[in-house]
């Protein structure tokens, strides 16, 4: 629709598209930078099991410590990376500071809790995956046990023969499959009787229509059902208010996240929410 408005439009529509192809390379090369001077960081977000309202465990989110800008959520640069590949190398930054905080927690007598770290459809598609996970398990000396991974439908979908085999792989490792943002890929749910996985994430989505849906949560309680059947862990993303956190319990939801419990946030914020914790109960 530049030619309705004539020459110039079109000349403002390149100048447009040569600035968006600046700042991607800008963007490109100051990852390329950040991750050689390592401001990358993880966060993390409690995990809760709403019965007992107790932590279960944690996600892991990366976060770029940017000198100037401060910090930077993953939505403005994860699909930069993804196009470029340089998940590839931060995704494996953040899972080992994520097996390294775990390790360190399980030392400290929170044996129970669980660390689940997000992986990318390109992650998951790089031939020395498996093996760079058992480098960094060997490396940090974390249970496997305790880990998580999240994939998404799509990264399975992708190459359902490669995610069948890489699954396996892992979980003979004893190390854990959950589906990210159940329900918004292009799924058939054919996958999921050939495919292993250990929990389903309720997309947040689904979550905030709990509360403007009136008393009819179809989505959610297919999702609830399914994973009830298949005798697999559940968990909600995006909890935010009570009346959710309620409606949720209702239904037999084992486990939640969201802001009505905690943002995610780094390591020495979490440890004085848990001294806090401690000291008040
Ligand atoms: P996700 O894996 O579905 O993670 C959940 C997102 O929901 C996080 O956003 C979290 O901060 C946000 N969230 C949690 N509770 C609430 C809530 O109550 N309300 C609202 N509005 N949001 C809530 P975040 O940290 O910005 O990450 C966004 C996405 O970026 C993640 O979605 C994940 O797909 C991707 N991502 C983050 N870290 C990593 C990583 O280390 N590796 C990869 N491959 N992807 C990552
Ligand atoms: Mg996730
Ligand atoms: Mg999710
Ligand atoms: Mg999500």
């Amino acid at each position: 629709h530049a030619k309705k408005h004539g020459r110039g439009g079109v000349q403002r529509f390149e100048r447009v598209m040569h600035q968006a192809s600046l700042n991607r390379l800008t963007l490109e090369n100051d990852l390329q930078r950040a991750l050689e001077r390592q401001e990358f960081v993880t966060y993390y977000q409690p995990i809760v099991d709403l019965q007992t309202q107790q932590f279960a465990g944690f996600e892991a989110l990366v976060r770029w410590q940017h000198p100037e800008r401060g910090m930077v959520s993953p939505g403005e640069f994860i699909p930069c990376m993804e196009a470029t590949g340089l998940i590839v190398p931060v995704g494996m930054v953040v899972l080992q500071q994520a097996c390294e905080q775990l390790h360190r927690w399980h030392q400290q007598g929170h044996a129970h809790w669980t660390m689940s770290v997000n992986l990318s459809v390109r992650q998951f598609a790089c031939p020395t995956l498996v093996q760079d996970i058992d480098r960094i398990v060997a490396l940090t000396g974390v249970n496997p046990a305790y880990l998580k991974l999240e994939i998404t439908e799509s990264a399975i979908m992708d190459n359902a023969e490669a995610a069948i085999a890489i699954t396996q792989e892992l979980r003979s490792r004893g190390i854990q499959i959950s589906i990210d943002d159940f329900g918004t890929g292009y799924s058939s749910l054919g996958y999921l009787h050939r495919f292993p996985v250990d929990a389903l994430k309720i997309d947040r989505s689904f979550v905030v229509a709990m509360e403007v849906n009136g008393s009819d949560y179809p989505v959610v309680d297919t999702i609830l059902a399914l994973s009830h059947q298949l005798k697999i862990a559940v968990i909600a993303e995006g909890i935010e208010t009570q009346q959710q956190l309620e409606l949720l319990q209702g239904r037999d939801c084992q486990y939640g996240q969201g802001y009505l419990f905690s943002r995610p946030l780094s390591a020495a914020d979490l440890e004085t929410l848990l001294k806090a914790t401690v000291n008040s109960g």
